[in-house]
């Protein structure tokens, strides 16, 4: 399935003026220094998070003084930038404040776009639609938050079916039935087994894939009623294709990407029409501009004038230059060239890319060994 990149576009456009104008008075305050010397920064910088500042919840690469070098001594922000990953499975406020506290400085949840972030523009499509969220931490409660009113996690809607797992019996953790504490859930429980599912949505990586193909396989060839007859698929919306990642483990990790393929491959094999989805996430050029759009919003929180600030437009803002910071040349490097200029790559070694020179598939820009090189390259070519 393709949705129209221009419609996302300018939902974004519009979900982000709206989203931020609130922290556009405390960011304003942040940059007050460098707007008193009149000057919007012409550079931003969008950096990947596993791999680049992160391994698991280990900074790595010098990402700590790496990134304190971004403000000023003070503790304000000096330098626009963000953090662009595919990771998610969390809410962005929640995950700002993990990150602060994991590298030491003050992050804001404007700062954090995840792999799911996007899905916040399907707000008004399936705002009152009933849907499932897959996925490890809360993401049921990441889709409540951008909006959708009637979500529950797939460890949720599965426990309303006997059987509907014939492993469960020999799974040893336990789920939590947060559902038995939703009010509208318990109004609907009786009934949740007839509710046609009109979408599903993977926020993040899914913890026990047996049970999760097997569901989401009942969910998508019976028109979303597990257990009936074949029916039309519902929609069906994937955070990243990330085939591998790097975690802690000194080899690369399956990901979101490899997930979908073992769905996919199964349910093209019990289905007599192949899987229709959409994918988020970098290399994705959508998620290039929406990351434009946001660093936009934060230089030009940098305006001291309220009155120009009430009136920013996306449009009223050029960068010469955006910086993608990444570990993956399939994923960052790959989503900076597609995405053209004013981006410009950089590619470090500390995460899935451990060469010598160069990516030969997705040659970066430049090579650096870690993300604080990264940094003191920027600021010494920005003459900051
Ligand atoms: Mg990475």
């Amino acid at each position: 399935m393709r949705l129209s990149i221009l419609a996302i576009t300018n939902a974004l456009q519009s979900q982000n003026r709206k989203k931020l104008s609130p922290l556009l008075f405390s960011l304003s305050r942040s940059f007050s220094q460098l707007s008193s010397q009149s000057q919007r920064p012409s550079f931003g910088i969008a950096f990947d998070i596993d791999g680049v500042v992160l391994l698991g919840n280990t900074p790595i690469g010098g990402s700590n003084k790496a990134l304190k070098r971004l403000y000023q001594d003070s503790g304000d922000l000096r330098i626009p930038y963000i953090f662009l990953t595919n990771g998610g499975g969390f809410r962005e406020s929640k995950r700002a404040t993990e990150l602060s506290k994991l590298l030491g400085v003050n992050i804001l949840p404007c700062q954090v776009v995840q792999g799911h972030s996007p899905f916040k523009q399907l707000f008004n499509r399936f705002e009152n639609e009933f849907i499932v969220a897959v996925g490890k931490g809360e993401p049921a409660a990441v889709m409540a938050e951008y909006g959708f009113k009637n979500v529950l996690s797939i460890d949720e809607y599965a426990s309303y079916f006997d059987g509907i797992d014939p492993l469960a019996q020999y799974k040893k953790w336990n789920i939590k039935h947060a559902a038995s504490e939703n009010s509208t859930f318990k109004e609907m429980a009786p009934t949740i087994c007839s509710q046609r599912v009109q979408a599903a949505f993977i926020v993040s990586d899914s913890v026990d894939w047996s049970r999760d193909i097997q569901v989401l396989c009942d969910i998508l060839r019976t028109g979303g009623l597990p257990g009936r007859e074949t029916g039309h698929q519902p929609h069906l919306y994937f955070a990243n294709d990330d085939l591998e990642y790097q975690a802690t483990f000194p080899s690369e990790r399956l990901g979101m990407g490899a997930f979908r393929i073992a769905l996919e491959s199964i349910f093209n094999r019990i289905h007599p029409n192949p899987l229709e989805y959409t994918s988020f996430g970098k290399p994705n050029p959508l998620v290039f501009q929406n990351a434009e759009l946001v660093l936009k919003q934060l230089v030009l929180s940098l305006c001291p004038n309220p009155r120009v600030v009430n009136h920013a437009t996306s449009e009223s803002h050029r960068f010469r230059t955006l910086y993608m910071i990444g570990d993956n040349p399939s994923v960052d490097i790959k989503g900076a060239h597609q995405a053209g200029r004013p981006w410009f790559s950089i590619l470090t070694r500390t995460g899935v890319f451990k060469g010598k020179e160069n990516s030969s598939e997705f040659p970066a820009d430049l090579v650096v060994d870690t993300v604080e090189e990264a940094v003191e390259y920027i600021l010494r070519k920005e003459s900051i």
